[in-house]
């Protein structure tokens, strides 16, 4: 996790940002809970229990600064609302996400499966892509077997 800090404050002095007491606070909530796809809410309710004289538009913006240097991306499964999600060590872009809407987990994919796709917009349309979201909505193996379970 120290590692990954000092990582983070490089790439933010690279860019004449310093990592202030509350940044790196809402920078350790995001890494103790890289799986979660918070909403700016939840990370502001874990970074308070850290930091309690924070408010809600401190982490708000340093979430926006993040995402802006590319430490974090921002993404929405259709329910309205922004999560913030780690950008994975040495990825160039986004992983991809399986949301299943019986329980509502979301898994990663992390190896970039649209290289071919990519290729095929750029000589195609002439876009040079920088980045890209991919998100299936499906069902889950674990809901998969409760249901074939009920169905049996
Ligand atoms: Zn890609
Ligand atoms: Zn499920
Ligand atoms: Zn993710």
């Amino acid at each position: 996790m120290e590692n990954r800090i000092e990582k983070i404050k490089k790439q933010l002095s690279s860019q004449s940002y310093k990592l202030t007491p509350q940044r790196e606070a809402t920078v350790r909530v995001l890494l103790e809970h890289e799986e979660d796809h918070l909403s700016a809410e939840d990370v502001y309710l874990l970074v308070k229990e850290k930091a309690p004289e924070i408010g809600l538009a401190t982490v708000y913006r340093t979430l926006e600064l993040l995402s802006e240097l590319k430490v974090v991306d921002k993404i929405n499964f259709g329910d309205g609302v922004s999560r913030y999600d780690l950008r994975k060590e040495g990825a160039e872009h986004f992983h991809h996400h399986l949301v299943c809407v019986e329980c509502g987990s979301v898994k990663e994919i992390e190896e970039d499966l649209l290289g071919d796709v990519e290729a095929i917009v750029q000589s195609r349309w002439s876009f040079e892509v920088k980045d890209h979201r991919l998100t299936f909505h499906g069902v889950c193996e674990q809901c998969q077997t409760i249901t074939s379970k009920v169905n049996s």
